[in-house]
C-alpha cells in the first residue's frame, strides 16, 4: 500500500496535478483517438485534420503490398510466435527480414528485436560494462540513455554534435578501457543530423566502437534512402547500426546490423533477444516488404526530400526558428511551454493536427512544435499549414 507521506506519493501527485492543470486549461493535447487514418489525413473526434505529427515519413503505412504481405503472414503463421528466438519463437520471415535489411544495410548480419526502445537499451547493456567507458551526445534519444546506465559502464554525456568535446572525451579514457560511442544519425527532436565524418575519423583515431541509431535516417536520408552512410558517401565507419521498424517502416521493432561477428555475440548475450518474445509473423512481414517498397518506388524519397526543402524553407521566410533542421523533424520554437501548448491548440482547431514538445524533453526555453513532415504531404498542404503556423504564431506573440 503507497504511503501517503512518501516521496513516491509526492511524485504520483506533482504529475496529476500537472496534467490536471493542463486538461482543466483545455491544453492537454496528448494521446488524443485517432478514429481514422488515411494517408496524411487524421480524423479526431469526427474531425478531419491534415496530419503533421506523423512518423511515416515516405508515407508507407497503409501502402497495399505492405498491408498484403502481414494478412498472409497472419494466415500462414497466425498472431504470434512461440516466444523467444533462441528458443521456439523463430520463423522463416525473421531470417528473411533480417537477410533484407543487410543488403539494405551493406552489412554482413543483422537481428531485429520487438521493439526500437529495447534495441538500444539491450544492445548498449551487452556490449559495454563495468571497466568500459561509454561516450553519448547530450542529444540521444531516451532508449540510448538508459542503456548506458543500465551497463554500468562510465557514461560520459558530451555536448551536442561537438567534435572537441568528443575529443576530449575520448583522449581521456584511462588505458586498457573498451570505448563505445553512441549517436543518434539524425536527432530526434531538433531534426539535425550527426557529423559523421569527424566521428568516424575520431572514433578510428582513438580505437572506439562506433554505434550510430537510425530510427530517422533510414527511409529519409541519403540519395535513395538508405541513410547516413549515403548522405556523406562514407561507408565502412559504422561498427554498430541501428535502426527502428516503427517510423519510416510502418512496423514495430528494431534492428541491430554488422559485422557476422558483433551479431553471433549479441544473440548470445543480448538479455531482450534472449528473454523476450520474437517480433510477431505480421509485423515482420510487413517491416520486410517495407525494405523492397522504399527501393522499388524511389519517388518517395525524391518527395520527401523535396518537401523537406518546401518546408524548411517557408517556415524560415515566415521568420520562424527552426535551429539546425534539415530533414523532416522541424522544431518550430515557440520559446517557452506555455505558448508551444497554445501554438499547437490553435492549430489543431484549425484543422492542423501537430503536437508540442515541452521541457523536460527539450530545454524550457527551447518548447516547440515539432511538426514532421512526410512525402505525403502535397505542396498546397505545406503551404496551408504553414500559414496556419504563421497565424496561430503572430497570436500567441511567438512572431
Ligand atoms: C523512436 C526512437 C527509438 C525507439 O524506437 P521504437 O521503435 O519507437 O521503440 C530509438 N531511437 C530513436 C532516435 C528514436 O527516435
Amino acid at each position: 500500500m503507497l504511503d501517503p507521506k512518501s516521496p513516491i506519493a509526492w511524485r504520483f501527485a506533482q504529475m496529476n496535478e500537472r496534467f490536471a492543470s493542463a486538461k482543466a486549461q483545455g491544453l492537454y493535447l496528448y494521446q488524443q483517438e485517432a478514429e481514422k487514418i488515411d494517408g496524411m489525413h487524421v480524423t479526431i473526434n469526427g474531425r478531419e485534420m491534415l496530419q503533421f505529427a506523423s512518423y511515416s515519413y515516405l508515407d508507407l503505412l497503409g501502402h497495399p503490398k505492405i498491408d498484403a504481405a502481414a494478412i498472409e503472414a497472419v494466415e500462414r503463421y497466425s498472431s504470434g510466435t512461440h516466444g523467444v528466438r533462441i528458443l521456439a519463437g523463430t520463423i522463416p520471415l525473421h531470417t528473411e527480414l533480417e537477410r533484407t535489411i543487410s543488403e539494405f544495410k551493406h552489412t554482413e548480419a543483422t537481428m531485429v528485436y520487438s521493439s526500437g526502445f529495447v534495441t538500444n537499451y539491450s544492445t548498449i547493456a551487452a556490449l559495454v560494462g563495468r571497466n568500459d567507458v561509454v561516450i553519448s551526445d547530450k542529444l540521444n534519444h531516451a532508449s540510448i540513455v538508459d542503456g548506458c546506465l543500465m551497463s554500468r559502464a562510465k557514461f560520459v554525456r558530451v555536448a551536442h554534435n561537438d567534435m572537441a568535446a568528443l575529443e576530449k572525451a575520448l583522449a581521456s579514457v584511462p588505458p586498457g578501457k573498451g570505448k563505445l560511442v553512441v549517436a543518434d544519425a539524425v536527432f530526434s527532436m531538433d531534426g539535425d543530423i550527426l557529423n559523421l565524418p569527424e566521428v568516424v575519423g575520431l572514433c578510428n583515431k582513438y580505437e572506439a566502437l562506433l554505434m550510430v541509431d537510425e530510427a530517422h535516417s533510414v527511409g529519409v536520408i541519403g540519395e535513395t534512402g538508405r541513410g547516413i552512410e549515403e548522405y556523406f558517401d562514407l561507408y565502412g565507419g559504422i561498427d554498430i547500426k541501428m535502426g527502428t521498424l516503427s517510423k519510416t517502416i510502418p512496423s514495430v521493432g528494431g534492428y541491430v546490423s554488422g559485422s557476422e561477428e558483433l551479431i553471433t555475440y549479441l544473440k548470445h548475450a543480448s538479455r531482450a533477444f534472449i528473454f523476450s518474445a520474437a517480433l510477431p509473423p505480421a509485423q515482420t512481414a510487413a517491416a520486410k516488404a517495407a525494405f523492397e517498397v522504399i527501393l522499388e518506388e524511389p519517388e518517395r524519397v525524391k518527395r520527401l526530400q523535396r518537401n523537406v526543402e518546401h518546408f524548411l524553407t517557408g517556415l524560415k521566410a515566415r521568420g520562424f526558428d527552426t535551429l539546425n533542421s534539415v530533414t523532416p523533424i522541424v522544431p518550430i520554437i515557440a520559446g517557452d511551454d506555455e505558448r508551444a501548448w497554445l501554438m499547437a491548440k490553435l492549430s489543431q482547431e484549425r484543422d492542423i493536427f501537430v503536437l508540442p514538445v515541452v521541457s523536460p524533453a527539450v530545454p524550457s526555453n527551447l518548447a516547440r512544435l515539432r511538426a514532421n513532415v512526410t512525402a505525403g504531404h502535397t505542396i498546397e498542404e505545406i503551404d496551408r499549414a504553414m500559414d496556419v503556423f504563421a497565424e496561430v504564431a503572430k497570436e500567441v506573440g511567438v512572431l
